[in-house]
């Protein structure tokens, strides 16, 4: 992947995102990321994004993040919001394919928000 993709694929995100929502929804910073567990995958941090926009067009937006990592030619096992702790503010989206040790922090706790600053909108939860 280049960086002309990213430019690309963010000025295209926040163009869906903005016409799904009718807001002006920044995607102000679209990044791909390597961590030292084994973990990678994109971040798109946002501005102008609620969890209620979550709740609401979640099933128009799933299509469009999948296209997303198609697009990037990543394979997320796993796509979430990340909330401003104790707020209703969504931070940045994130695609992460994860590794065997962080899956467990995951995979705890149950239902859309297992913990208060993380929305699930798509987690392969492996048996
Ligand atoms: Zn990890």
């Amino acid at each position: 992947m280049s960086t002309a993709q990213l430019l690309k694929n963010r000025a295209e995100f926040e163009d869906k995102i903005r016409k799904l929502i009718g807001r002006p929804v920044l995607l102000i910073e679209l990044d791909m990321f390597a961590l030292p567990c084994g973990c990678s995958g994109i971040t798109a941090n946002t501005r102008g994004l609620e969890v209620d926009d979550l709740e609401v067009f979640e099933q128009q937006l799933l299509p469009r993040l999948k296209e997303m990592a198609t697009n990037l030619d990543i394979k997320p096992s796993i796509i979430f919001a990340r909330l401003v702790p104790g707020s209703s503010i969504v931070a940045s989206l994130n695609w992460r394919t994860l590794c065997t040790r962080c899956y467990p922090e995951f995979a705890r706790g149950e239902g859309k928000m297992p913990r208060p600053d993380l929305y699930l909108l798509q987690f392969e939860r492996r048996k």
